[in-house]
């Protein structure tokens, strides 16, 4: 059976709230990102396909699975939610074995299986601590690896970089990338770098509806010949932020290095290359979907 995601024509409402409007996509095995801004029908997206919210109208078809089957669904899905609360007093390797035995895997798979997620995962060594004391980025992988007890096809990641810091970030996008290469996982995120960064496939979804679904790279071609970099003086800045669309500055003296959108350019500008972050905003503009940069606070560092 093919390790492969169908999702068909959803549509899911709180309410009178179309969190998420006509959903389409296809995903297949590796690391995929679903990306978009807070509010933008991410966790709905997942707890769905995780059966934890019934879906209103449309197909999903998991691993040739309708979504209907919950019993079966259940078995070769792992999820890791947003908040993810472990058992503080209990040691890593605790966890494991009792997480183990509700997913009824016997002593022997048990012992074999956390042996080797734990390993993946880089938490061996702290196998004897207790979870209370784990660091955040610990804990967030010590929730890929239960996730992971039963061998799951398709293992779904909720927004897990938020509250890490940048080292442990790197690990816990390292670490599935690796858990990537035999099952389908899907990481949804509003950190445009952690895309970039693990993904070759991703949907970009705003206001419950899918933008763009394809390669990063297609997302980097159709920002090619429209970023572009100039320093100005600070003063000028406010001014330039109503006239351009920027996706980064820096300051360095009295000047502000700005990397901004454009269909041309102008005199004083120099053509970049772009990054997946100027390439996610150029398309939120082409879609509507923009929020002007003063509007947000600052924008990101070049
Ligand atoms: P994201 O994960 O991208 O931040 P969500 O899927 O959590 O987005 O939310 C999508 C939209 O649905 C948001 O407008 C949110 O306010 C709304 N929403 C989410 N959960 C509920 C709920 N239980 N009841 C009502 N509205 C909800």
């Amino acid at each position: 059976m093919d390790d492969i995601i169908e999702i068909k024509n959803l549509n899911k409402f709180y309410g009178k709230k179309h969190a998420l409007q006509n959903v389409n996509l296809s995903i297949g095995q590796g690391m995929f990102g679903l990306l978009g801004k807070n509010g933008a029908g991410k966790t709905t997206l997942m707890k769905t396909l995780a059966t934890l919210l019934p879906k209103k109208d449309g197909e999903i078809i998991i691993c040739g699975i309708p979504i209907e089957n919950v019993k079966e669904i259940r078995k070769i899905i792992g999820y890791l939610p947003q908040e993810f609360s472990l058992y503080p007093s209990m040691s890593v390797g605790e966890v494991m074995n009792y997480l183990g035995i509700l997913c009824g895997l016997s002593a022997a798979e048990r012992k074999e299986r956390t042996e080797m997620l734990l390993q993946k995962v880089n938490l061996t060594e702290h196998r004897n601590k207790k979870v209370k004391t784990l660091s955040g980025g610990m804990k967030h992988r010590l929730g890929i690896a239960q996730a992971l007890l039963n061998n799951p096809r398709v293992l779904i990641v909720d927004e897990p970089t938020a509250g890490l810091d940048p080292e442990e970030r790197v690990r816990f996008r390292n670490s599935l990338s690796e858990i990537a290469q035999d099952r389908i996982v899907i990481l949804s995120t509003h950190i445009v770098g952690d895309i970039e960064a693990a993904c070759e496939d991703i949907a970009i979804l705003n206001e419950g509806k899918v933008l763009y679904n394809g390669t990063v790279e297609g997302l980097l071609c159709a920002a090619q010949g429209k970023v572009f970099a100039k320093a100005v003086e600070k003063a000028k800045l406010p001014q330039l932020k109503r006239e351009l669309m920027i996706t980064g500055m820096h300051t360095q003296g009295k000047e502000v290095h700005v990397r901004f959108l454009s269909e041309s350019g102008d005199d004083n500008a120099q053509a970049c290359e772009p990054n997946i972050e100027d390439a996610y905003m150029l398309y939120l503009r082409e879609s509507g979907a923009y929020m002007p940069l003063s509007d947000q606070g600052s924008g990101g560092e070049i």
